[in-house]
């Protein structure tokens, strides 16, 4: 893994470290001229730096072209293969980033009538052949509580189990299992020679060596290994196809309004079918809600904005209007709505935790590249299956003309940002990823209330009035303190004193105590 991860790093290196293997991380880097980027920008925000400017992926080298699939994929285009997991493929083109030209290998050269051999291939489906990454059991960086929350699915039984790069100890891994209704955890260790064990009496010389060992026996573990935890997440592909990757002004005729799911102060959202095969979400837009020029200038910047945990920007429909933004579709709609239907029924604290930690995920990525949200709140935070949570609409506040100054101040509740907005953002306009981090105490207390209002009952400026003379929210009840705690340190006066995203990622992950001694001893079991 390159030298930018650490601990709680969030970039997309640590999700798809093969990705980036044979690229050279630390080579300086050009900054494109970005539009919304600070310095003379009349709200003080800062654009992304970097974006775009990698170098270019290097093809891989001869010996090293052959990969396996980690998930199935449809084809989407006739230039597309379709594949499934498992799938062996030869890569002949990696030049463009997100999409491979691979060639199918095909076992014994059966080939079924009318199968295609050769087409292009969202490039974070596949790990090298033979690498780590491309075992079934190998979840990389997934953290402590993940692997719990996805062994745990009734999908998996007794014995799944799951390795994960240790959180702590670079360069060691973690074991995962699932015993009856709980997950053990043991930790893999190293000898100097390069031996894995968890236990000093039998070491191996490969992570291959070491499941083969324990799925034959549990030789002191809780349980014998069983079945490779089941990869209920399917990542999202950074584009379309391979053709929308630098086109992505598509024709509206290539899309399907299938059915409205919502609608919001701009317009409507829609779930929709494009190319007759890929579904994603359709938000069309008034007309006159924003300057398609505008528009497109952040869109370039939305669209390479890439994390497991952000909303992907696909395609936009801007030639006409209504303009279309085209994006990833999240089966159960706005966070804000799923926590009030739920009210306390399913979700508690710490699937609250969770939920939390992701959205703190993505915008640390965001804070990354120096980007801005302006607008987070849960109704900007869609859920999708298995509990996965992403932040959406990020950039577009600054793109929407307000019909009038006063939108912050309409009549309806619901329409009132600047509840989520901190005071030097209303007052001065001083957007920056603070005043996102303040927004962000107010999501935590949406999230804790099940998606109440907050301030209820006040107006807009009633609560700056409030604010001015140090008045917070009061801690909600059943609200943790420490969670209290961090939502007050969210809305420090001084943007300076509030924590920053990758601060409140790792302290909400590691919100249920992880120290050492809740490893499992592989000891223990022996008789
Ligand atoms: P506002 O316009 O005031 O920010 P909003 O965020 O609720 O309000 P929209 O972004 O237009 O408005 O979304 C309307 C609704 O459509 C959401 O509440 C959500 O239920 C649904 N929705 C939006 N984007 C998606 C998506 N990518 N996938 C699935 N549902 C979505």
């Amino acid at each position: 893994m390159g030298n930018c991860c650490q601990k709680h790093c969030a970039c997309l290196e640590h999700y798809l470290p093969w990705l980036f293997s044979g690229r050279s991380r630390d080579k300086p880097v050009e900054t494109i001229s970005n539009p919304s980027a600070g310095g003379g920008s009349p709200d003080n925000s800062v654009g992304p730096h970097n974006l775009g400017a990698d170098p270019p992926p290097l093809p891989p080298p001869k010996q090293n072209r052959k990969f396996v699939a980690l998930f199935d994929y449809q084809a989407r285009t006739e230039e597309d293969l379709g594949f499934q997991t498992g799938d062996k493929l030869e890569v002949l083109d990696s030049s463009q980033e997100s999409w491979w030209f691979a060639k199918l290998l095909v076992e014994n050269g059966f080939v079924k009538p009318g199968q295609k051999l050769q087409g292009y291939i969202p490039a974070n489906y596949v790990a090298p052949d033979q690498s780590i990454e491309a075992k079934p059991w190998f979840f990389g960086g997934f953290k402590r509580a993940d692997a719990e929350k996805q062994l745990l699915c009734p999908e998996n039984q007794e014995g799944a189990f799951l390795i994960r790069s240790s959180e702590s100890q670079t360069g060691e891994f973690s074991l995962s299992v699932r015993d009856q209704q709980t997950v053990k955890h043991y930790r893999i260790k190293r000898l100097d020679n390069g031996r894995f064990y968890v236990t000093k009496r039998k070491t191996f010389q490969n992570l291959n060596a070491f499941v083969r060992h324990y799925s034959r026996s549990s030789d002191g573990l809780c349980v014998k290994l069983g079945n490779p935890c089941i990869k209920t997440e399917v990542p999202a592909t950074y584009d379309l196809s391979y053709q929308t990757v630098d086109q992505w002004e598509i024709n509206r005729d290539s899309l399907q309004l299938l059915k409205k799911l919502g609608s919001g102060q701009f317009g409507e959202v829609w779930e929709g079918l494009w190319n007759n095969t890929t579904p994603v979400a359709i938000k069309t837009l008034k007309p006159g809600s924003m300057d398609p020029k505008d528009f497109l200038r952040e869109a370039q910047i939305m669209k390479n904005l890439r994390h497991p945990k952000l909303i992907q920007l696909y395609a936009v429909c801007t030639l006409e209007d209504p303009i279309y933004i085209i994006t990833e579709l999240m089966r159960h709609g706005s966070l804000l709505e799923y926590l009030q239907n739920d009210g306390g029924s399913r979700i508690h604290l710490p699937q609250q935790v969770d939920m939390a930690a992701q959205v703190a995920s993505g915008m640390a990525y965001l804070e990354s590249q120096n980007y801005i949200h302006r607008d987070l709140a849960a109704r900007n935070v869609l859920v999708g299956d298995h509990n996965v949570y992403k932040v959406a609409d990020f950039g577009l506040a600054r793109v929407f003309k307000l019909e009038n100054e006063n939108v912050y101040e309409a009549k309806h509740e619901t329409k009132l940002p600047v509840k989520w907005t901190a005071p030097e953002a209303i007052r001065s306009n001083k957007f920056s990823i603070k005043s996102d981090v303040w927004s962000f105490g107010i999501l935590l207390f949406e999230i804790i209330t099940y998606g109440k209002m907050p301030y209820a009952g006040l107006m807009g400026f009633q609560v700056l009035q409030k604010l001015d003379q140090g008045y917070r929210i009061p801690q909600p009840l059943k609200c943790p303190q420490e969670l209290y705690n961090i939502m007050l340190q969210c809305w420090s006066a001084e943007p300076k004193e509030r924590p920053t995203f990758e601060t409140l990622h790792w302290r909400l992950e590691d919100y249920y105590d992880m120290d050492s001694t809740s490893y499992a001893d592989a000891n223990t079991f022996i008789k």
